[in-house]
Protein backbone atom coordinates (compact mmCIF):
# COMPACT_ATOMS: atom_id res chain seq x y z
CA UNK A 1 0.00 0.00 0.00
CA UNK A 2 2.80 2.26 1.02
CA UNK A 3 4.54 1.63 -2.02
CA UNK A 4 1.78 2.05 -4.47
CA UNK A 5 1.43 5.06 -2.58
CA UNK A 6 4.49 6.67 -3.52
CA UNK A 7 4.20 5.62 -7.31
CA UNK A 8 0.82 7.56 -7.49
CA UNK A 9 3.07 10.33 -5.50
CA UNK A 10 4.32 12.09 -8.95
CA UNK A 11 5.20 15.15 -7.36
CA UNK A 12 8.01 13.43 -5.14
CA UNK A 13 8.80 11.05 -8.42
CA UNK A 14 9.35 13.76 -10.48
CA UNK A 15 11.00 16.25 -7.77
CA UNK A 16 13.63 12.84 -6.68
CA UNK A 17 14.65 12.51 -10.41
CA UNK A 18 15.21 16.62 -11.14
CA UNK A 19 17.53 16.71 -7.82
CA UNK A 20 19.34 14.09 -9.04
CA UNK A 21 19.63 15.23 -12.56
CA UNK A 22 20.88 18.47 -11.89
CA UNK A 23 23.65 16.87 -9.22
CA UNK A 24 24.66 15.39 -12.53
CA UNK A 25 24.66 18.31 -14.82
CA UNK A 26 25.48 20.95 -12.43
CA UNK A 27 26.57 20.03 -9.25
CA UNK A 28 26.29 23.12 -6.20
CA UNK A 29 23.87 24.90 -8.48
CA UNK A 30 20.12 25.49 -7.56
CA UNK A 31 18.03 23.06 -9.85
CA UNK A 32 16.53 24.90 -12.96
CA UNK A 33 12.82 24.36 -13.68
CA UNK A 34 11.48 26.13 -16.58
CA UNK A 35 8.46 27.32 -18.38
CA UNK A 36 6.92 29.47 -21.27
CA UNK A 37 3.48 31.77 -21.73
CA UNK A 38 3.67 33.87 -24.89
CA UNK A 39 1.24 37.15 -23.82
CA UNK A 40 -0.06 37.51 -27.30
CA UNK A 41 -3.75 37.55 -25.90
CA UNK A 42 -5.71 36.96 -22.57
CA UNK A 43 -3.38 34.19 -20.92
CA UNK A 44 -6.11 31.19 -21.48
CA UNK A 45 -7.21 29.09 -18.10
CA UNK A 46 -5.81 26.36 -20.33
CA UNK A 47 -2.61 27.27 -19.94
CA UNK A 48 -1.62 27.55 -16.19
CA UNK A 49 -0.51 24.10 -16.50
CA UNK A 50 2.20 24.88 -17.93
CA UNK A 51 3.20 26.79 -15.09
CA UNK A 52 1.65 25.19 -12.03
CA UNK A 53 3.30 21.79 -12.98
CA UNK A 54 7.06 22.89 -12.52
CA UNK A 55 6.00 24.21 -9.89
CA UNK A 56 4.73 21.88 -7.87
CA UNK A 57 7.78 20.13 -8.60
CA UNK A 58 10.02 22.69 -7.62
CA UNK A 59 8.33 23.45 -4.45
CA UNK A 60 8.22 20.18 -3.51
CA UNK A 61 12.37 20.43 -4.38
CA UNK A 62 12.31 23.66 -1.91
CA UNK A 63 10.30 21.88 0.34
CA UNK A 64 13.46 19.19 0.60
CA UNK A 65 16.09 22.55 1.52
CA UNK A 66 17.02 22.78 -2.14
CA UNK A 67 17.30 25.81 -4.14
CA UNK A 68 15.11 25.89 -6.96
CA UNK A 69 15.40 28.69 -10.12
CA UNK A 70 12.02 28.62 -11.17
CA UNK A 71 12.11 30.43 -14.70
CA UNK A 72 9.14 31.82 -16.47
CA UNK A 73 10.09 32.78 -19.84
CA UNK A 74 7.54 35.88 -21.19
CA UNK A 75 8.05 35.13 -25.01
CA UNK A 76 7.23 38.49 -25.84
CA UNK A 77 8.99 39.15 -28.60
CA UNK A 78 7.38 37.05 -30.76
CA UNK A 79 5.41 38.37 -32.84
CA UNK A 80 1.72 39.53 -32.92
CA UNK A 81 0.16 36.29 -35.65
CA UNK A 82 -3.50 37.81 -35.25
CA UNK A 83 -5.83 40.03 -33.44
CA UNK A 84 -7.53 37.88 -30.92
CA UNK A 85 -11.25 37.53 -31.36
CA UNK A 86 -13.32 40.85 -29.28
CA UNK A 87 -10.35 43.13 -29.53
CA UNK A 88 -10.49 45.81 -32.22
CA UNK A 89 -9.38 44.71 -35.67
CA UNK A 90 -8.20 47.59 -37.00
CA UNK A 91 -4.64 46.14 -34.75
CA UNK A 92 -4.13 43.94 -37.55
CA UNK A 93 -1.92 46.62 -38.70
CA UNK A 94 0.27 45.87 -36.01
CA UNK A 95 0.69 41.98 -36.87
CA UNK A 96 4.35 41.02 -37.62
CA UNK A 97 5.83 43.09 -34.64
CA UNK A 98 6.82 41.66 -31.23
CA UNK A 99 3.98 41.63 -28.76
CA UNK A 100 6.27 44.53 -26.88
CA UNK A 101 6.10 46.41 -29.13
CA UNK A 102 2.37 46.49 -30.13
CA UNK A 103 -0.23 49.34 -28.01
CA UNK A 104 -1.73 47.81 -25.62
CA UNK A 105 -5.84 47.60 -26.49
CA UNK A 106 -7.31 51.59 -25.44
CA UNK A 107 -7.74 52.10 -21.66
CA UNK A 108 -5.24 50.03 -20.54
CA UNK A 109 -2.61 51.46 -18.28
CA UNK A 110 0.12 48.99 -19.67
CA UNK A 111 2.58 50.23 -22.11
CA UNK A 112 2.10 47.39 -24.87
CA UNK A 113 -0.05 44.38 -25.92
CA UNK A 114 2.53 42.03 -23.86
CA UNK A 115 2.73 43.95 -20.46
CA UNK A 116 -1.07 44.15 -20.64
CA UNK A 117 -1.55 40.62 -20.86
CA UNK A 118 1.21 39.53 -18.61
CA UNK A 119 -0.07 41.83 -15.90
CA UNK A 120 -3.68 39.31 -14.96
CA UNK A 121 -1.46 36.04 -15.20
CA UNK A 122 1.55 37.36 -13.38
CA UNK A 123 -1.35 38.35 -10.54
CA UNK A 124 -3.33 35.18 -10.50
CA UNK A 125 0.06 33.31 -10.28
CA UNK A 126 1.00 35.10 -7.55
CA UNK A 127 -2.22 34.89 -5.52
CA UNK A 128 -1.16 30.88 -6.27
CA UNK A 129 1.38 31.36 -4.29
CA UNK A 130 3.72 30.63 -7.34
CA UNK A 131 7.10 32.24 -7.09
CA UNK A 132 8.92 32.34 -10.43
CA UNK A 133 11.46 34.44 -11.73
CA UNK A 134 10.03 36.21 -14.73
CA UNK A 135 12.34 36.30 -17.31
CA UNK A 136 11.67 38.83 -20.67
CA UNK A 137 12.78 37.86 -23.87
CA UNK A 138 12.55 41.19 -25.64
CA UNK A 139 14.98 42.06 -23.06
CA UNK A 140 17.02 39.48 -23.27
CA UNK A 141 16.87 39.88 -27.45
CA UNK A 142 17.55 43.28 -27.25
CA UNK A 143 19.98 43.90 -24.60
CA UNK A 144 22.20 41.46 -26.30
CA UNK A 145 22.44 38.60 -23.91
CA UNK A 146 22.17 36.19 -26.68
CA UNK A 147 24.54 37.51 -28.87
CA UNK A 148 27.40 34.88 -28.63
CA UNK A 149 24.03 32.22 -29.15
CA UNK A 150 22.53 34.02 -32.50
CA UNK A 151 25.95 34.15 -34.12
CA UNK A 152 26.84 30.60 -33.45
CA UNK A 153 23.15 29.32 -35.06
CA UNK A 154 24.11 31.10 -38.16
CA UNK A 155 27.32 29.39 -38.06
CA UNK A 156 26.12 26.36 -37.65
CA UNK A 157 23.02 27.09 -39.96
CA UNK A 158 23.66 24.31 -42.55
CA UNK A 159 23.67 21.43 -39.75
CA UNK A 160 20.72 23.07 -38.05
CA UNK A 161 18.84 22.86 -41.68
CA UNK A 162 20.41 19.37 -41.95
CA UNK A 163 18.86 18.19 -38.56
CA UNK A 164 15.38 20.40 -39.10
CA UNK A 165 15.73 18.18 -42.45
CA UNK A 166 15.29 15.02 -41.40
CA UNK A 167 11.67 15.77 -39.16
CA UNK A 168 10.22 18.23 -42.19
CA UNK A 169 9.51 14.80 -44.18
CA UNK A 170 8.45 13.06 -40.91
CA UNK A 171 6.00 15.94 -39.77
CA UNK A 172 2.99 14.34 -38.86
CA UNK A 173 -0.49 15.50 -37.79
CA UNK A 174 -0.81 16.44 -33.76
CA UNK A 175 -2.09 13.44 -32.36
CA UNK A 176 -6.53 13.86 -31.77
CA UNK A 177 -6.31 11.47 -29.09
CA UNK A 178 -3.83 12.92 -25.91
CA UNK A 179 -1.69 9.95 -24.31
CA UNK A 180 -4.59 11.23 -20.94
CA UNK A 181 -7.10 9.16 -22.83
CA UNK A 182 -9.35 11.31 -23.78
CA UNK A 183 -10.83 11.92 -27.37
CA UNK A 184 -11.03 15.68 -27.92
CA UNK A 185 -14.38 17.13 -29.47
CA UNK A 186 -13.58 19.74 -32.11
CA UNK A 187 -14.41 22.61 -29.44
CA UNK A 188 -11.86 20.89 -27.19
CA UNK A 189 -9.80 20.99 -30.47
CA UNK A 190 -10.14 24.71 -30.90
CA UNK A 191 -9.69 25.32 -27.46
CA UNK A 192 -6.27 23.38 -27.67
CA UNK A 193 -5.38 25.60 -30.41
CA UNK A 194 -5.81 28.26 -28.72
CA UNK A 195 -4.25 27.48 -25.59
CA UNK A 196 -1.56 26.30 -27.93
CA UNK A 197 -0.96 29.96 -28.92
CA UNK A 198 -0.34 30.74 -25.04
CA UNK A 199 2.91 28.08 -25.06
CA UNK A 200 4.66 29.57 -27.76
CA UNK A 201 3.98 26.55 -30.16
CA UNK A 202 2.14 27.52 -32.90
CA UNK A 203 3.19 27.21 -36.33
CA UNK A 204 5.85 29.24 -37.31
CA UNK A 205 8.15 28.75 -40.66
CA UNK A 206 11.29 27.69 -39.21
CA UNK A 207 13.55 29.67 -41.09
CA UNK A 208 13.84 28.41 -44.73
CA UNK A 209 14.32 31.24 -47.26
CA UNK A 210 14.85 31.28 -51.43
CA UNK A 211 18.56 32.43 -49.96
CA UNK A 212 19.17 29.28 -47.87
CA UNK A 213 18.72 28.71 -44.29
CA UNK A 214 18.68 30.96 -41.86
CA UNK A 215 17.73 30.24 -38.21
CA UNK A 216 16.97 33.68 -37.37
CA UNK A 217 14.66 36.14 -38.18
CA UNK A 218 15.13 40.32 -38.04
CA UNK A 219 12.45 42.84 -37.06
CA UNK A 220 12.36 45.37 -39.99
CA UNK A 221 14.33 48.61 -38.62
CA UNK A 222 12.06 50.34 -40.63
CA UNK A 223 8.61 49.14 -40.14
CA UNK A 224 9.18 46.99 -37.01
CA UNK A 225 7.69 43.96 -38.36
CA UNK A 226 9.21 40.46 -39.07
CA UNK A 227 7.57 40.37 -42.62
CA UNK A 228 11.88 40.13 -43.76
CA UNK A 229 13.60 37.74 -45.56
CA UNK A 230 17.25 37.38 -45.12
CA UNK A 231 19.08 37.26 -48.16
CA UNK A 232 22.69 37.02 -47.57
CA UNK A 233 24.82 36.08 -44.36
CA UNK A 234 28.80 36.66 -43.75
CA UNK A 235 30.75 34.96 -41.53
CA UNK A 236 33.34 36.89 -40.91
CA UNK A 237 31.73 39.96 -40.88
CA UNK A 238 28.45 38.88 -39.14
CA UNK A 239 26.87 41.12 -41.77
CA UNK A 240 23.20 40.34 -42.94
CA UNK A 241 20.99 41.36 -44.96
CA UNK A 242 17.32 41.49 -45.40
CA UNK A 243 14.60 42.59 -47.28
CA UNK A 244 11.08 43.54 -45.95
CA UNK A 245 7.27 43.39 -47.26
CA UNK A 246 7.14 47.20 -46.53
CA UNK A 247 10.26 47.67 -49.33
CA UNK A 248 13.06 48.28 -47.14
CA UNK A 249 16.45 46.57 -48.00
CA UNK A 250 19.24 46.94 -45.04
CA UNK A 251 22.70 45.28 -44.43
CA UNK A 252 23.32 45.13 -40.48
CA UNK A 253 26.02 43.55 -38.53
CA UNK A 254 24.46 40.64 -36.64
CA UNK A 255 27.37 41.61 -33.80
CA UNK A 256 25.80 44.43 -33.18
CA UNK A 257 21.56 44.09 -34.49
CA UNK A 258 19.50 42.94 -31.96
CA UNK A 259 16.10 43.69 -33.33
CA UNK A 260 15.55 40.07 -33.92
CA UNK A 261 15.15 36.69 -32.94
CA UNK A 262 15.79 32.82 -33.47
CA UNK A 263 13.59 30.70 -35.01
CA UNK A 264 10.94 29.02 -32.35
CA UNK A 265 12.28 25.69 -33.08
CA UNK A 266 15.94 27.00 -32.34
CA UNK A 267 15.16 29.39 -29.96
CA UNK A 268 13.86 26.95 -27.44
CA UNK A 269 16.98 24.44 -27.04
CA UNK A 270 18.86 27.95 -27.19
CA UNK A 271 17.44 28.60 -24.28
CA UNK A 272 17.57 25.17 -22.65
CA UNK A 273 21.43 25.56 -23.25
CA UNK A 274 21.63 29.23 -21.69
CA UNK A 275 19.85 28.42 -18.19
CA UNK A 276 20.69 25.02 -17.41
CA UNK A 277 17.50 23.97 -17.75
CA UNK A 278 17.08 20.40 -15.88
CA UNK A 279 13.25 20.59 -16.10
CA UNK A 280 10.78 21.68 -18.50
CA UNK A 281 7.37 19.57 -18.96
CA UNK A 282 4.99 20.75 -22.57
CA UNK A 283 2.07 20.24 -23.67
CA UNK A 284 1.15 17.57 -26.20
CA UNK A 285 1.33 19.63 -29.11
CA UNK A 286 5.36 20.20 -28.42
CA UNK A 287 5.66 16.40 -28.60
CA UNK A 288 4.42 14.60 -31.62
CA UNK A 289 7.21 13.70 -34.34
CA UNK A 290 9.16 16.63 -35.97
CA UNK A 291 7.62 19.19 -32.81
CA UNK A 292 9.73 21.16 -31.44
CA UNK A 293 10.41 19.28 -27.64
CA UNK A 294 11.57 16.49 -30.49
CA UNK A 295 13.87 18.73 -32.76
CA UNK A 296 15.22 20.61 -29.49
CA UNK A 297 16.71 17.07 -28.17
CA UNK A 298 18.51 17.33 -30.69
CA UNK A 299 19.83 20.82 -31.38
CA UNK A 300 20.55 21.56 -28.11
CA UNK A 301 23.29 19.10 -27.56
CA UNK A 302 24.55 18.75 -31.58
CA UNK A 303 24.64 23.09 -31.57
CA UNK A 304 24.33 24.95 -28.23
CA UNK A 305 26.15 21.78 -26.28
CA UNK A 306 23.69 21.86 -23.52
CA UNK A 307 21.41 18.52 -22.51
CA UNK A 308 17.93 18.59 -22.96
CA UNK A 309 15.55 18.92 -20.08
CA UNK A 310 13.91 16.18 -18.31
CA UNK A 311 10.61 17.33 -20.35
CA UNK A 312 7.19 15.01 -19.57
CA UNK A 313 4.22 15.71 -21.54
CA UNK A 314 1.11 17.48 -19.67
CA UNK A 315 -2.73 16.55 -21.40
CA UNK A 316 -4.83 19.28 -22.04
CA UNK A 317 -7.36 20.88 -19.16
CA UNK A 318 -10.66 21.52 -20.73
CA UNK A 319 -13.13 24.23 -19.42
CA UNK A 320 -16.83 23.67 -18.81
CA UNK A 321 -19.95 25.35 -18.13
CA UNK A 322 -18.89 28.67 -18.63
CA UNK A 323 -21.16 31.53 -18.72
CA UNK A 324 -20.38 33.64 -21.67
CA UNK A 325 -18.85 36.48 -21.38
CA UNK A 326 -18.17 40.28 -22.92
CA UNK A 327 -16.70 39.93 -26.04
CA UNK A 328 -14.31 43.14 -24.90
CA UNK A 329 -12.42 40.09 -22.68
CA UNK A 330 -12.23 38.50 -26.07
CA UNK A 331 -14.69 35.47 -24.00
CA UNK A 332 -11.35 33.49 -23.22
CA UNK A 333 -11.36 32.01 -19.91
CA UNK A 334 -8.34 32.93 -17.82
CA UNK A 335 -6.63 31.86 -14.58
CA UNK A 336 -8.18 35.17 -12.85
CA UNK A 337 -11.94 34.13 -14.16
CA UNK A 338 -11.24 30.72 -12.09
CA UNK A 339 -9.76 32.59 -9.01
CA UNK A 340 -12.95 34.41 -8.98
CA UNK A 341 -15.11 31.54 -8.13
CA UNK A 342 -12.81 29.41 -6.50
CA UNK A 343 -10.62 29.02 -3.47
CA UNK A 344 -6.65 29.50 -3.93
CA UNK A 345 -5.99 25.70 -2.51
CA UNK A 346 -8.86 24.29 -4.46
CA UNK A 347 -7.47 25.60 -7.78
CA UNK A 348 -4.06 24.25 -7.07
CA UNK A 349 -5.72 20.70 -5.82
CA UNK A 350 -6.74 20.45 -9.25
CA UNK A 351 -3.26 20.22 -10.33
CA UNK A 352 -1.82 18.45 -7.18
CA UNK A 353 -4.10 15.46 -7.41
CA UNK A 354 -3.95 14.16 -11.03
CA UNK A 355 -1.02 12.76 -12.58
CA UNK A 356 -0.25 15.64 -15.15
CA UNK A 357 -0.58 13.27 -18.34
CA UNK A 358 -4.52 13.09 -17.36
CA UNK A 359 -6.76 15.69 -18.97
CA UNK A 360 -9.41 17.00 -16.52
CA UNK A 361 -11.75 19.99 -16.72
CA UNK A 362 -12.74 23.07 -14.92
CA UNK A 363 -16.00 23.49 -14.37
CA UNK A 364 -17.60 26.74 -13.82
CA UNK A 365 -21.25 25.42 -13.16
CA UNK A 366 -22.87 23.00 -10.43
CA UNK A 367 -19.81 21.00 -11.45
CA UNK A 368 -18.44 23.31 -9.11
CA UNK A 369 -19.91 22.58 -6.16
CA UNK A 370 -19.59 18.99 -6.45
CA UNK A 371 -15.74 20.34 -6.23
CA UNK A 372 -16.13 21.76 -3.13
CA UNK A 373 -17.75 19.45 -1.52
CA UNK A 374 -14.93 16.85 -2.30
CA UNK A 375 -12.61 19.18 -1.23
CA UNK A 376 -14.50 20.00 2.07
CA UNK A 377 -15.08 15.98 2.83
CA UNK A 378 -10.78 15.88 1.82
CA UNK A 379 -10.78 18.80 4.71
CA UNK A 380 -12.47 16.67 7.48
CA UNK A 381 -10.14 13.33 6.66
CA UNK A 382 -7.18 15.63 6.97
CA UNK A 383 -8.74 16.95 10.67
CA UNK A 384 -9.92 13.14 11.58
CA UNK A 385 -6.56 12.21 10.62
CA UNK A 386 -8.07 9.47 8.47
CA UNK A 387 -6.91 10.69 5.15
CA UNK A 388 -4.83 8.30 2.95
CA UNK A 389 -1.21 9.48 2.01
CA UNK A 390 -2.06 10.24 -1.38
CA UNK A 391 -5.02 12.67 -0.22
CA UNK A 392 -2.50 13.50 2.55
CA UNK A 393 0.23 14.81 0.15
CA UNK A 394 -1.97 16.34 -2.52
CA UNK A 395 -3.98 18.59 0.26
CA UNK A 396 -1.03 19.96 1.99
CA UNK A 397 0.46 21.13 -1.74
CA UNK A 398 -2.75 23.12 -2.46
CA UNK A 399 -2.90 24.44 1.00
CA UNK A 400 0.62 25.52 1.22
CA UNK A 401 3.75 26.21 -0.43
CA UNK A 402 7.56 25.88 0.94
CA UNK A 403 7.50 29.71 1.43
CA UNK A 404 3.73 30.21 2.68
CA UNK A 405 0.42 29.39 3.64
CA UNK A 406 -2.51 30.02 1.49
CA UNK A 407 -6.01 31.68 2.24
CA UNK A 408 -8.31 29.31 3.41
CA UNK A 409 -12.28 30.01 5.00
CA UNK A 410 -12.08 29.54 8.71
CA UNK A 411 -15.45 28.39 8.65
CA UNK A 412 -15.90 26.48 5.29
CA UNK A 413 -19.65 26.10 5.28
CA UNK A 414 -20.71 24.36 1.84
CA UNK A 415 -20.07 26.17 -0.99
CA UNK A 416 -23.71 25.36 -2.93
CA UNK A 417 -25.28 27.15 0.59
CA UNK A 418 -23.28 30.18 0.03
CA UNK A 419 -24.06 30.68 -2.86
CA UNK A 420 -28.06 29.83 -2.11
CA UNK A 421 -28.07 32.06 0.17
CA UNK A 422 -26.19 35.27 -1.65
CA UNK A 423 -28.35 34.40 -4.84
CA UNK A 424 -31.38 34.60 -2.34
CA UNK A 425 -30.67 37.45 -0.36
CA UNK A 426 -29.05 39.54 -3.25
CA UNK A 427 -25.72 39.82 -1.43
CA UNK A 428 -27.32 41.70 1.81
CA UNK A 429 -24.70 41.10 4.22
CA UNK A 430 -27.11 41.27 7.64
CA UNK A 431 -29.29 38.76 5.77
CA UNK A 432 -26.79 36.70 4.70
CA UNK A 433 -25.04 36.65 8.11
CA UNK A 434 -28.69 36.21 9.96
CA UNK A 435 -29.28 33.35 7.60
CA UNK A 436 -25.91 31.26 8.15
CA UNK A 437 -25.83 32.07 12.00
CA UNK A 438 -29.41 30.06 12.12
CA UNK A 439 -27.94 27.25 9.92
CA UNK A 440 -26.22 26.22 13.00
CA UNK A 441 -27.44 28.31 16.07
CA UNK A 442 -25.04 26.63 19.06
CA UNK A 443 -21.88 28.23 16.90
CA UNK A 444 -23.39 31.06 15.18
CA UNK A 445 -21.31 33.32 12.96
CA UNK A 446 -20.29 36.56 14.33
CA UNK A 447 -19.18 38.06 11.34
CA UNK A 448 -19.07 37.25 7.81
CA UNK A 449 -15.20 37.22 7.48
CA UNK A 450 -15.66 33.64 9.14
CA UNK A 451 -16.87 32.12 5.87
CA UNK A 452 -14.90 34.40 3.95
CA UNK A 453 -13.25 33.62 0.78
CA UNK A 454 -15.20 31.31 0.04
CA UNK A 455 -18.30 33.58 0.46
CA UNK A 456 -16.92 36.47 -1.85
CA UNK A 457 -16.31 33.33 -4.41
CA UNK A 458 -19.95 32.17 -4.01
CA UNK A 459 -21.08 35.59 -4.88
CA UNK A 460 -19.18 36.18 -7.33
CA UNK A 461 -20.03 32.61 -9.01
CA UNK A 462 -24.11 33.77 -8.59
CA UNK A 463 -23.15 36.99 -9.98
CA UNK A 464 -21.45 35.68 -13.25
CA UNK A 465 -22.11 31.96 -13.69
CA UNK A 466 -25.82 31.58 -12.99
CA UNK A 467 -28.19 32.29 -15.06
CA UNK A 468 -31.04 34.66 -14.51
CA UNK A 469 -33.66 32.22 -14.80
CA UNK A 470 -32.18 29.96 -12.76
CA UNK A 471 -32.14 32.77 -9.72
CA UNK A 472 -34.09 32.03 -6.79
CA UNK A 473 -36.75 34.63 -5.80
CA UNK A 474 -38.82 34.29 -2.81
CA UNK A 475 -42.68 35.28 -3.66
CA UNK A 476 -43.36 38.62 -2.36
CA UNK A 477 -46.77 37.51 -1.51
CA UNK A 478 -49.07 34.49 -0.70
CA UNK A 479 -49.88 32.30 -4.02
CA UNK A 480 -53.54 32.69 -2.83
CA UNK A 481 -54.93 30.29 -5.68
CA UNK A 482 -52.75 27.57 -5.33
CA UNK A 483 -52.91 27.93 -1.55
CA UNK A 484 -57.03 27.87 -1.80
CA UNK A 485 -56.65 24.34 -4.34
CA UNK A 486 -54.23 22.12 -2.42
CA UNK A 487 -55.85 18.78 -1.28
CA UNK A 488 -56.21 17.84 2.35
CA UNK A 489 -53.29 15.60 1.94
CA UNK A 490 -50.85 18.77 0.88
CA UNK A 491 -52.40 20.95 3.35
CA UNK A 492 -51.37 18.72 6.14
CA UNK A 493 -48.25 17.99 4.95
CA UNK A 494 -48.12 21.71 4.92
CA UNK A 495 -49.33 21.88 8.44
CA UNK A 496 -46.82 19.64 9.72
CA UNK A 497 -43.89 21.65 8.24
CA UNK A 498 -44.94 25.01 9.77
CA UNK A 499 -45.73 23.25 13.22
CA UNK A 500 -42.57 22.45 13.20
CA UNK A 501 -40.43 25.49 12.38
CA UNK A 502 -39.76 26.78 15.61
CA UNK A 503 -38.30 23.28 16.93
CA UNK A 504 -36.36 22.55 13.94
CA UNK A 505 -35.11 25.98 13.27
CA UNK A 506 -31.13 24.91 12.13
CA UNK A 507 -29.89 23.65 8.99
CA UNK A 508 -29.59 19.96 10.55
CA UNK A 509 -33.18 20.60 12.12
CA UNK A 510 -34.62 21.58 8.87
CA UNK A 511 -33.15 18.65 6.99
CA UNK A 512 -34.72 16.24 9.37
CA UNK A 513 -38.14 17.72 9.31
CA UNK A 514 -38.46 18.21 5.60
CA UNK A 515 -37.72 14.16 5.40
CA UNK A 516 -40.14 13.24 8.18
CA UNK A 517 -43.06 15.27 7.16
CA UNK A 518 -43.56 12.52 4.50
CA UNK A 519 -42.93 9.38 6.59
CA UNK A 520 -45.29 11.15 9.62
CA UNK A 521 -48.32 11.69 7.17
CA UNK A 522 -48.04 7.95 6.27
CA UNK A 523 -48.32 7.02 9.34
CA UNK A 524 -44.66 6.11 9.80
CA UNK A 525 -42.23 7.47 12.40
CA UNK A 526 -40.06 10.06 11.69
CA UNK A 527 -36.51 8.12 11.28
CA UNK A 528 -38.54 4.97 9.11
CA UNK A 529 -35.88 4.02 6.40
CA UNK A 530 -37.11 5.50 3.41
CA UNK A 531 -39.17 3.67 0.60
CA UNK A 532 -39.32 3.92 -3.29
CA UNK A 533 -43.05 5.13 -2.02
CA UNK A 534 -41.90 7.45 0.28
CA UNK A 535 -39.50 8.91 -2.25
CA UNK A 536 -41.38 9.94 -4.73
CA UNK A 537 -44.12 11.17 -1.67
CA UNK A 538 -40.94 13.38 -0.43
CA UNK A 539 -40.32 14.27 -4.16
CA UNK A 540 -44.10 15.82 -4.40
CA UNK A 541 -44.09 17.37 -1.50
CA UNK A 542 -40.44 19.46 -2.29
CA UNK A 543 -41.82 20.30 -5.34
CA UNK A 544 -44.95 21.73 -3.67
CA UNK A 545 -42.93 23.86 -0.82
CA UNK A 546 -40.70 25.50 -3.98
CA UNK A 547 -44.13 26.44 -6.14
CA UNK A 548 -45.25 28.07 -2.88
CA UNK A 549 -42.24 29.96 -1.91
CA UNK A 550 -40.46 30.92 -5.24
CA UNK A 551 -42.82 29.61 -8.08
CA UNK A 552 -40.61 27.13 -9.79
CA UNK A 553 -40.18 22.95 -9.16
CA UNK A 554 -36.49 23.04 -8.12
CA UNK A 555 -34.26 25.37 -6.37
CA UNK A 556 -31.94 25.76 -3.63
CA UNK A 557 -31.90 22.85 -0.89
CA UNK A 558 -35.38 23.09 0.96
CA UNK A 559 -33.72 23.61 4.11
CA UNK A 560 -31.40 26.27 3.14
CA UNK A 561 -34.60 28.21 1.21
CA UNK A 562 -36.62 27.47 4.34
CA UNK A 563 -33.53 29.35 6.63
CA UNK A 564 -33.48 32.10 4.21
CA UNK A 565 -36.57 32.91 3.85
CA UNK A 566 -37.65 33.04 8.24
CA UNK A 567 -39.86 32.14 10.07
CA UNK A 568 -42.77 34.40 9.26
CA UNK A 569 -41.86 34.58 5.34
CA UNK A 570 -42.68 30.62 5.35
CA UNK A 571 -45.55 30.74 7.40
CA UNK A 572 -47.04 32.93 5.46
CA UNK A 573 -46.66 31.60 2.03
CA UNK A 574 -47.04 27.84 3.56
CA UNK A 575 -50.06 28.86 5.07
ZN1 LIG B 1 9.65 46.74 -42.94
Amino acid sequence: MAQQSSDADWVARLADEVIAESDRRAPGKPVVVASGLSPSGPIHLGNLREVMFPHLVADEVRRRGVDCDHLLSWDDFDRLRRVPTGFDPSWAEYVGKPLSAVPPPPGSPYPSWAEHFKAPMADALARLGIEYRGISQTQMYTSGAYVEQVLLAMRERERIDAVLAQFRTKATPRPAVPPGGAVLSESDEAAAELAAEGSGAAAEDDGGTGAGYFPYKPYCSVCDRDLTTVTGYNDDTTELTYTCACGHTETVRLAEYHRGKLVWKVDWPMRWAYEGVIFEPSGVDHQSPGSSFVVGGRLVSEIFGGQQPIGPMYAFVGISGMAKMSSSRGGVPTPADALAIMEEPVLRWLYARRRPQQAFTIAFDTELHRLYDEWDAVERKMAEGSASDLDASSYDRAVRTAARELPRTPRPLPFRMLASVADITTGHPEQMQRILSDTDPDHPIDSLDQVRPRLDRAQAWVDTQLPADQRTRLRPEPDLDALAALADAQRGALKLLVDGLDEHWSLEGLSRLVYAVPKLQAGLSADAKPTPELKIAQRSFFALVYRLMIGRETGPRLPTLLLAAGPVQVRRLLS
